[in-house]
């Protein structure tokens, strides 16, 4: 049985081209890029080529570019980097429905003492910008605010938020994790101060990402070591990573406008099926602007991880929001930000669309998805559930 893999927004599969690019790193071109000699300083020609082409897919200037070892990590070296730089200034605001990265960063600051503005959603999953306005106070260090939510593919305005923040003189952080590569990203025409990406997400390896520092922004690191990553990020650069993600932003680059045109059709086919097979669903987030490759429903008396169970014995992989929570069997806070009862988010599926998805896989999936969902409605029937 072949799988039908609809959760790109937890991972995506390594680009061929990227792992044939990597290849020679884990073969003859071991050396270490800090090296004196040249088996291991020509390998510095390689990291600066991928950081070349991480910062053109984002509009950055290659020395804006940091590297890290994922998303999470950008975005904790980007909020604690701000903070410890002034630590008069004791606020942040964010909002509710981050990723684990910020909120569970954000939780932990609160202990030692930082205020943090959670802003909330409305019922579309967006933000009212008169709230961010209200929120910043003279001592606010960071607005940290997502581009493209991982669960419902909602964009945010991140271009007025922008104007916000420079009027009120408040550093910009954005989580641009899921937005990379779907979405058009120019830091030319938008101006942030700190961006986090991720490779796994645009078809590099897990364990790299970077942090993109607008020039003049200053941070502390979270680690303290050697001068790699010019003292931002100490520690032997992991060469054949950084290579492949380089590979991954060219690829993204080249075929992001190709690629995104096709994912939102298969989506918008996809969702249209859903809603007119399997009666008594809900699309979370689904009005314009939103990433082309994302769908999130709720199916009304579904128990999700229940279908989800059952869609995996079919061979159908997708999940029931963020990869980094669920294990907890707990509602999506998501989902709850944005008004959605507890137990219909209960019922929670997101697909999460690739380049490499194809129009037959769209169509295997809403050929099967109905009798799915029917047997787990009615097996919740039996067992007595509302
Ligand atoms: C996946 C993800 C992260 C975390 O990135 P890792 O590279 O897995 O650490 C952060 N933010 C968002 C929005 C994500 O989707």
């Amino acid at each position: 049985m072949n799988t039908l893999y609809f959760d790109n927004n937890a991972t995506t599969c390594v680009a061929p081209e990227v792992k044939e690019a990597i290849l020679p790193f884990l073969e003859e071109r071991y050396g270490n890029p800090s090296s004196p000699h040249h088996f291991g300083g020509s390998i510095e020609g390689d990291l600066s080529t991928a950081r070349q082409k991480v910062a053109a897919l984002i509009g950055a200037s290659p020395k804006e570019i940091f590297f890290t070892s994922g998303g999470t990590e950008s975005d904790n070296l980007a909020i604690r980097g701000v903070l410890s730089m002034d630590t008069t200034r004791k606020h942040i605001v964010t909002t509710a429905v981050e990723h684990s990265a910020v909120l569970v960063q954000c939780r932990e600051l609160e202990k030692m003492g930082i205020d943090v503005t959670y802003l909330p959603v409305d019922s579309e999953g967006t933000l009212n910008l008169s709230d961010l306005e209200k929120s910043i106070r003279p001592d606010t260090a960071l607005v940290s605010i997502m581009w493209a939510n991982n669960e419902t593919g909602v964009l945010f305005p991140i271009d007025e938020v922008s104007r916000i923040c420079q009027d009120r003189g408040i550093l910009l952080h954005v989580d641009g994790v899921q937005a990379v590569g779907k979405a058009p990203i120019d830091l030319t025409q938008t101006r942030i101060d700190l961006l986090a990406i991720s490779g796994h997400k645009i078809h590099a390896p897990k364990g790299v990402g970077a942090l993109y520092v607008r020039s003049g922004i200053k941070i502390k690191p979270l680690f303290w070591g050697g001068n790699q990553e010019r003292g931002r990020r100490p520690g032997t650069e992991p060469v054949p990573m950084i290579v492949g993600f380089g590979k991954a932003a060219e690829l993204a680059l080249e075929s992001i406008r190709e690629d995104s045109g096709r994912m939102r059709l298969q989506r918008d086919t996809l969702e249209r099926g859903i809603l007119e097979r399997i009666p008594d669903t809900i699309v979370n987030g689904g009005k314009d602007p939103r990433l082309p490759n994302t769908l999130s429903v709720c199916f009304d008396r579904v128990e999700g991880e229940a279908l989800l169970m059952l869609m995996d014995q079919n061979g159908i992989v997708a999940s029931s929001g963020s990869a980094c929570l669920s294990h907890k069997l707990e509602p999506s806070h998501v989902l709850l930000a944005m008004g959605v009862g507890e137990e219909t988010a209960q019922g929670a599926v997101r697909f999460g669309l690739s380049r490499y998805t194809s129009d037959e896989e769209i169509q295997q999936l809403l050929e099967t998805m109905p009798a799915l969902v029917d047997k787990v409605r009615s097996l919740t029937r039996r067992v007595g559930r509302s």
